[in-house]
């Protein structure tokens, strides 16, 4: 037989190699036809005297990238849909689907034929089931093979076989900690936990692989043997005991009970290990199930898979303007910002040209990449050509015309007008007349600087978080007259150096830092009620954020904030700032000289190291403390939540955000909004428009008007609206379908 996603070749030894590639795809993923083919391919194999094993490999650089999840959000509709036709029956429907995959992989591991995965590259989730199901697994040794179970990462957890198999074969904690985190283990970390059996290099992986069935390769899973024993003891030994308190209570302080999809792997593996494999894969699918039914999975993947994908591939791009290849960029300010943006441009392999006023600041910029060159050469992530590569592409000078041939120029000078404009002019007198001249401010709108320019069209805000190399969020600022070509450029320039962009319109603080700094100033608002600092900061860990709000205003720098408050007061008048929240920045900056992490004291101390930062005492003093016996935990948490999904919804209503998916990936990856919720404007449609207003006025009545539902939240109430059905992102590429 032939299939569309696999080629079988069969040795003289009779070994079947399957060649797992899937046409006009450059990653394997699984889907209902692949799933069809991989049935049929275990029945032709098994049925098949002359074939005595199965070797299955990828025809692709990666093995696999698991489950299609446009196949599981898909789910998500049906069930919606069986749901409203025939409410009773619904989630058995749901569950007799989402155990075909498991059903799958335990025909394969029964079919009475050996199996041996060979693993050539990155393999994940359902991928890395499928190899589990395998008798045999091989793993090539590059450095490019990343083995990993990481779908609690997008709200689900493994539900074909993995959280029953992985216990399975090594030891229970090594097992929970690699499914709850969904960490990627390279191929010699999977082979110490015994997840694969050996580990080769890549030119011997498919003999190898093929050896362990002439070598007599059993068809049969350890755990359908007679006597089989787990690794890690079973549930009832000393080990266990001491074992599962520990793992709910870590669980539980890494993420506050609001992952059902972690909380499923713990409850899978604990019940999974005490029952005959059949039912434990019954266990797994019964909850999967329950998993897939939950508002957190739904926004999860629609956030953190879909849409951060579709954005990724430039779904704010401009059709028809031709792909900028870019090759080289100017990036002018070699300070803290414009390294590092340096640094991300050599490292995608685009010669960049550094400049600052002077050599020796603009070769002090390029110190920071060789710094981190030779940490990567250290950790075994780059070769030394590879670093030294990567180096030569950086140039660095204080003459601007060595820009002549950039097609992109990124100025982060100081973050002021007058130095900005005279960057702008010596720029745009030596660049080319198509080039694109982008601005890296956080605070100055696009337009305004642009005004400076000779071609406003060509002008357009690309703002980098900090610290570049890790943040995976750039945000793109239209000014009023940037035109398509300047997008398109950014956008082709931002997939390039591998971040997720956002398009937003022009505003003071665009739409990540406005979202920011109304966390920072609700727990200023806490702080001057006299709620306990450490209190503020746990709540705001409870609700899901990963960084209290008064450690992350010590990293932006509190004097900064002061200067934010002052410029919104110079530009908007008094009455744009609080008061309260003037005088206690002021109080911090002015007189006791707390600026933040960067002079060792803030709203935290920072002792020497080792020792950790711990807040500092002297904050008790500044208002008088309510008892924390008598403070609802729950509204400090939901203060935190709401005030930033308001600000969102107003960036919408006002316009500055066009397409939910951008303000939902944005809160995500720009300042950790609690990833459970899907993002800032998912965690509104999640409880629905009416449950946010009425959380609104519940809120405003105790706590100030500004969480005020906005005209537009009531509007939705009323008529039962969400985000994504009212900014509908694919409603455009409907009508036109
Ligand atoms: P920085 O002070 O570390 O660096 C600024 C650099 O610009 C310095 O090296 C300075 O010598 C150089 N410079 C100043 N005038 C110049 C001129 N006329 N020609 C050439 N070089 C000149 O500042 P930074 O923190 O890197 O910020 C730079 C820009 O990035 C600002 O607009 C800032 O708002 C923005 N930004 C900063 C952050 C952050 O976290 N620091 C985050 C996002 C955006």
């Amino acid at each position: 037989m032939s299939y569309t996603n696999f080629k079988i070749e069969t040795d003289a030894d009779g070994i079947a190699l399957v060649t797992w590639d899937m046409p006009e795809k450059s990653m394997n993923v699984i889907t209902p036809e692949v799933m069809e083919e991989l049935d049929a391919i275990i029945d032709e194999t098994a049925a098949d005297p002359a074939i005595k094993g199965v070797v299955i490999t990828s025809g692709k650089p990666s093995f696999s990238g698991g489950a299609d999840l446009s196949m599981i959000k898909s789910m998500f509709t049906l069930q919606a849909e069986e749901k409203a036709k025939d409410p009773a029956h619904a989630a058995q429907k749901l569950f007799d689907l989402v155990g075909r995959l498991s059903r799958l992989f335990r025909k394969l591991e029964t079919c009475g034929k050996p199996w041996v995965s060979a693993i050539n590259g990155t393999c994940m989730g359902g991928a890395f089931e499928l190899s589990l199901a395998c008798h045999g697994r091989i793993a090539s040794n590059s450095k490019a093979v990343k083995i990993a179970l990481p779908e609690v990462k997008v709200g689900i957890f493994p539900g074909a076989g993995g959280t029953q198999r992985v216990p399975r074969l090594t030891n229970t904690q090594d097992a929970l900690q690699m499914m709850t985190t969904g960490s990627s283990l390279t191929a010699a970390r999977a082979k110490a936990m015994g997840l694969v059996h050996e580990a080769v290099d890549p030119d011997k992986l498919i003999d190898a692989a093929k050896a362990m069935i002439k070598n007599g390769l059993k068809p049969v899973q350890p755990w359908d043997e007679k006597g089989f024993k787990l690794p890690g003891g079973g549930i009832w030994t000393p080990a266990s005991a001491q074992l599962w308190p520990a793992a709910s209570a870590i669980l539980r302080r890494e993420t506050y009970g609001n992952y059902p999809g972690a909380i499923a792997i713990l409850k899978c593996v604990y019940e999974g290990l005490q029952v005959p494999f059949d039912t434990a894969l019954k266990i797994e699918q019964r909850y999967f199930t329950e998993v897939l039914q939950t508002t957190e999975a739904f926004s999860m993947i629609r956030s953190l898979f879909i849409s951060m994908q579709e954005l990724g591939k430039g779904a704010r791009r401009p059709a028809g303007v031709p792909k900028a290849e870019l090759k080289k960029v100017g990036v002018v300010g070699a300070g803290f910002m414009g390294a590092s943006i340096a640094y991300v441009t050599a490292a995608a392999g685009i010669p960049v040209t550094l400049i600052d006023r002077d050599m020796e600041a603009a070769e002090k910029g390029k110190a920071h990449s060789a710094g981190l060159v030779k940490d990567s050469i250290g950790k075994g992530r780059l070769t030394k050509e590879e670093g030294e590569a990567l180096l030569s592409r950086i140039t660095p000078s204080a003459v601007y015309d060595d820009l002549s041939d950039a097609g992109l120029v990124i100025e982060a000078v100081f973050e002021d007008r007058q130095v900005k404009k005279e960057v702008i002019e010596k720029v745009e007198a030596v660049i080319a007349e198509d080039a694109i001249f982008a601005s890296n401010t956080s605070t100055l709108p696009i337009t305004g600087l642009a005004q400076n320019s000779r071609r406003p069209d060509q002008f357009i805000g690309i703002h980098f978080f900090s610290p570049v190399e890790k943040m995976m969020l750039t945000e793109v600022i239209l000014g009023k007259e940037t035109g398509e070509r300047a997008l398109a450029t950014a956008l082709d320039y931002v997939a390039a150096v591998k971040k997720t962009p956002i398009v937003v319109n022009d505003t003071r603080g665009f739409y990540v830092n406005r979202c920011v700094f109304r966390y920072i100033h609700e727990a200023y608002d806490m702080l001057i009620e006299g709620i306990p600092p450490a209190m503020i900061e746990n709540a705001a860990k409870m609700a899901g954020m990963p960084v209290g709000p008064l450690s992350l205003n010590d990293e932006v720098a509190i004097d900064l904030s002061q200067k934010i408050l002052k410029a919104t007061v110079a530009d908007l008048g008094e009455e744009a700032v609080d008061p309260e929240h003037m005088a206690l920045i002021d109080k911090m900056v002015g007189v006791l000289d707390r600026r933040g992490r960067k002079n060792g004291k803030g709203f935290y101390e920072y002792p020497a190291k080792p020792a950790k930062k711990y807040l500092w005492p002297g904050l008790k003093e500044l208002y008088p403390q309510k008892d924390a016996g008598n403070i609802d935990v729950e509204v400090l948490k939901q203060r935190f939540l709401v005030t930033i999904a308001l600000e969102a919804a107003r960036t919408v209503e006002e316009g500055i955000v066009t397409d939910p998916r951008e303000a939902d990936v944005g809160s995500i990856l720009g300042f950790g909004f609690a990833p459970f919720t899907g993002g800032a404007l998912s965690y509104i449609d999640g409880m629905g428009a009416k449950g946010f207003v009425e959380l609104c006025k519940k809120l405003a009545k105790d706590h100030g008007d500004h969480f005020k539902p906005t005209p537009l939240l009531r509007e939705m109430a009323e008529q039962g609206e969400t985000f994504y059905g009212r900014f509908d992102p694919y409603g455009e590429a409907q009508k036109a379908a």
